[in-house]
């Protein structure tokens, strides 16, 4: 097949969720549309491969809490249109001690917009699930039913297959190296290091932990973007205990506020084994990982023997896979035009911060939108502009 010079509505570079998910929806829209991946898809070198991902409604900020209700229906939208499921419900569960700050704003989202929650003390969260989980008498638990699991691996293929279904053209091993405004006609061409040239009307960006690199290549902007290796480990569920851990059995994904911030999802894919990580990572250069597991803490062993009633084999992780954050200093995203040369024919969305996954069929439409219409409408995209960096490096100050 050769697409070499021809001619796109919109080229995306990177095909991660982001990226997958925009081709899609701008395919959906009876635009021609090319999707170009460095790596073979579905690789496993970047931010959306694995067995598990969270998706949930409890949120500090509203604003995530509304783009997660609109992705679930998403979610399920893409489902029913491919014919099986990557998205698994079961409520969210959140624990720690009251005074934390993050908890906090969770509950005052939850209680100002009538988003269903339950905060149970520590002998309620007992009874809610059935003794799986067990808090320190000072801690509380706080329950929303809108949440679940989404299979990622599984996910990319099947935006990637829904848009091929639309007219998409898909290619891979295809590292873009260089995107230039085409003086002539408009548009802008896309370059790739093994010289093939490609012609888009507008061009979107979804290059997830390489941002940083890519912008500042293309455009000699310097983005505040930060690529972190992460650690997912799965723990072996001790003997007689592997069904009650199961998405099956209603138990939910969960995040224990505070040093350090743990979180986890059921079992899924890989019996008798839970997914416990750590959030937070090493910094890297995605081109030069070390592929090390980031280390251990005792916390964390301690914190799973306690928590579970000594139900997971705590001694150590079963199995680990690395995988890669882009975090902004505010951890919201960035959804906006590059601007510059570029103007509004160059969308790039990115910094998703390690909690972007959920959003994925939401962020690939307000792209679609963006670098169609020039306008996303009914989102409110302020949080999420580029030029905030500009006059306040940390970005969204939030309390
Ligand atoms: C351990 C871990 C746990 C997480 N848990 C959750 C969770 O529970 N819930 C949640 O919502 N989110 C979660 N996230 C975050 C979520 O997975 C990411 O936000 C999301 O996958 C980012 O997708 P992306 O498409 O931006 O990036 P990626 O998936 O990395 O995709 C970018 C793609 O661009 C390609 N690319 C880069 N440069 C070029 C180039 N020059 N030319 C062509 N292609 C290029 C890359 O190869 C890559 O395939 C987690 C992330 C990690 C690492």
């Amino acid at each position: 097949m050769e697409y070499s010079g021809e001619k796109f509505d919109v080229i995306v570079i990177g095909a991660g969720i982001m990226g997958s998910c925009s081709a899609y929806q701008i395919a959906k829209r009876g635009k021609k549309v090319l999707l170009l991946e460095q790596f073979d898809f579905l690789h496993q070198r970047g931010s959306s491969h694995g067995e598990s991902r969270t998706i949930r409604v409890a949120y500090p900020e509203y604003y995530y809490s509304t783009m997660v209700i609109e992705s679930a229906r998403l979610w399920e939208e893409a489902e029913s249109e491919i014919g099986y499921r990557v998205y698994f419900k079961t409520p969210h569960f959140i624990m720690g001690l009251p005074d934390d700050k993050k908890f906090q704003s969770v509950i005052t989202n939850c209680q100002s917009n009538s988003i269903p929650h339950c905060i149970l003390d520590h002998l309620q969260v007992s009874e809610r699930f059935s003794g799986r989980f067990k808090l320190p008498e000072n801690w509380i638990g706080m329950v929303t039913e809108i949440g679940g699991v989404i299979k990622p691996t599984k996910a990319v293929s099947m935006f990637q297959t829904l848009a091929i279904q639309k007219g998409a053209v898909l290619r891979d091993n295809m590292e873009v190296e260089e995107i230039k405004s085409c003086d002539q006609s408009g548009g802008i061409w896309v370059c790739t290091s093994n010289g093939e040239k490609f012609w888009g009307r507008k061009c979107v960006v979804t290059v997830g932990a390489w941002m940083k690199k890519f912008v500042k290549t293309v455009s000699d902007q310097e983005l505040p973007i930060q690529p972190l290796q992460t650690t997912l480990w799965h723990w072996r569920i001790k003997d007689g205990f592997e069904k009650e851990f199961s998405v099956d059995s209603g138990f939910p994904t969960f995040s224990s506020y505070g040093e350090p911030h743990i979180y986890g999802t059921p079992s899924l894919e890989y019996p008798g084994l839970i997914k416990i990580a750590v959030d937070g990572g090493n910094p890297c250069d995605p081109d030069k990982r070390t592929w090390v597991s980031t280390l251990l803490e005792s916390s964390v062993t301690q914190w799973i023997e306690g928590r579970f009633s000594g139900r997971i084999d705590s001694t150590q992780p079963v199995f680990t896979q690395s995988c890669m954050y882009s975090m902004t200093p505010d951890s919201d995203y960035v959804i906006d035009f590059l601007g510059g040369e570029f103007g509004k024919d160059v969308v790039i969305a990115g910094g998703f911060s390690g909690h972007g996954f959920k959003m994925g069929p939401e962020v690939g439409r307000i792209v679609a939108d963006l670098v169609l219409n020039g306008d996303a409408m009914g989102v409110e995209l302020r949080h999420f502009k580029l030029r905030r960096f500009e006059e306040n490096p940390k970005g969204n100050m939030k309390e």
